[in-house]
């Protein structure tokens, strides 16, 4: 991995305006076309060499838990087990831009309904469990059932939010989707749990936190559009990790400085440990990024937690879920400076700012608007703690930022601005949203077949 972060660096150093980044895109592509081979060696080359295909439109159409560079990590350390090279495939075919749009079900109350897709992958699948009605016994099913409504009630009650579109937008989601389906991912209109194979070191993706992430992917589509790729795509993975966090922290009563901060806490079966080796594993450290996971099965997580360590890779969509470590670092420690519930003011202003935030901002510009939002707010004798939060981080706010610094990302913003000239179909529950133009600029819903 280091290898591969070191070559793109190098490349993205030499490059300086939009045409030599394309360039240096392009032969980047052209090297890993030359040298990639059909079936295993694509998929060594592919884990040697993530920089593979640079993106070229900004609409995936699922949000996964398990970013590419963590199954590939999997899938190359544990050669006979096919279903993590399958997921992989089946996960970057998903973060592959489409431009289809699927309308979001809207039934102005927020109902929830669980869907069985008993191994296959097919949506919804058989209903399972509905609004309202009592627990069936299966502790997925009914796992799911209560994490959707913990997340459309932290909104309602925190935040003042009708469900995911503040319109009462459905909760829907499925379960034991796929066959070995080593991913849970949100699709755009729903919520998706695959079903972890018998050798699999996940336990299950049906986790609080994660479903808090996922639910707020779609919240931020709907609030600010923030582009996925590079530092907005890294915010947007950010902000999802806040309030996914923060939903469980609040239905568990746990203030900031006792919560473990921890995104997919009991997503790994216990052997995985964090990186001090005896702590429980997760999926992401907020407060400690780089901490969450560290086996010789599945490798160490990667994320930064300060901006020297910020990673430059084509990969992982311009890296959303490495750098997100840095920003989840100066809220967690925010937070606690802060001290009790962090719903409560660190919450209100993370939300306020990301309605001001537009589509594309960059960690600095990002950083500015929760220092306004503080201000706006009334929290003014927190706005010391704040600056100082993001500073620790390597991040100085500024609303006259430097242009998000990830290579390709004012391509990006271009191919998303022709692709709504070029007639994106509005979709009608638009009609609400702060900033500017963003429709369309998250990974939206194309349903699954
Ligand atoms: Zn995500």
């Amino acid at each position: 991995m280091d290898n591969n972060n070191t070559n793109v660096k190098d490349g993205a150093d030499k490059v300086a305006g939009r045409d030599q980044v394309q360039e240096a895109a392009k032969n980047l592509f052209d090297d890993f076309a030359k040298t990639a081979k059909v079936g295993e060696q694509q998929l060594a080359q592919a884990t040697t060499n993530p920089v593979a295909a640079p993106r070229t439109l900004d609409r995936p159409t699922g949000l996964v838990v398990v970013p590419p560079y963590l199954l590939r990590e999997m899938a190359n350390r544990n050669p006979n087990n096919k279903s993590f090279a399958e997921t992989l495939n089946k996960t970057e075919e998903m973060l592959t831009p489409k431009a289809a749009v699927e309308p979001s079900v809207v039934d102005d109350q927020g109902k929830i309904e669980v869907y069985d897709a008993k191994g296959k992958e097919v949506h919804p699948g058989d209903k399972a469990r509905f609004e309202g009605e009592p627990a069936i016994g299966d502790v997925e099913v009914d796992n799911t059932y209560d994490y959707a409504k913990s997340a459309r009630e932290f909104y309602k009650d925190v935040l003042n939010r009708n469900s995911i579109d503040d319109k009462g937008m459905k909760m829907i989601s499925t379960v034991n989707y796929g066959d070995n389906y080593e991913n849970a991912f949100w699709n755009g209109s729903q919520m998706t749990y695959g079903r972890p194979g018998k050798d699999s070191p996940f336990k299950s993706f049906v986790l609080e936190d994660v479903a808090g992430h996922e639910v707020t992917h779609g919240v931020i589509e709907k609030v600010s559009g923030m582009i996925y790729w590079g530092q907005s795509g890294a915010l947007n993975e950010h902000v999802a990790d806040v309030f996914g966090e923060l939903m469980q922290q609040k239905r568990k009563g746990i203030t900031a400085d006792k919560a473990d901060w921890m995104i997919g806490d009991g997503l790994w079966k216990d052997h995985i440990k964090a990186a001090d080796g005896v702590s429980p594993s997760g999926l992401r450290n907020m407060l400690n990024p780089g901490t969450a996971y560290n086996d010789a099965s599945v490798g160490k997580d990667p994320q930064p937690g300060h901006m020297k360590d910020y990673v430059q890779t084509w990969g992982d969509n311009g890296g959303v879920h490495y750098n997100s470590g840095i920003p989840n670092r100066a809220f967690a420690t925010f937070a606690i400076a802060v001290g009790g519930n962090a719903w409560e003011k660190p919450g209100q202003i993370w939300y306020e700012a990301l309605k001001n935030a537009g589509n594309n901002p960059s960690f600095q510009q990002f950083a500015q608007h929760t220092i306004d939002a503080a201000n706006k707010l009334g929290y003014t004798g927190e706005v010391a703690k704040l600056q100082k939060a993001w500073e620790d981080v390597g991040i100085t706010p500024s609303a006259k930022a430097l242009d998000n610094i990830t290579p390709g990302a004012a391509e990006k913003r271009e191919q998303l601005e022709q692709l709504q000239k070029d007639g994106q179909k509005p979709d009608h529950d638009h009609d609400h949203d702060h900033g500017p133009v963003q429709r369309g600029s998250v990974p939206r819903a194309r349903k699954a077949a």
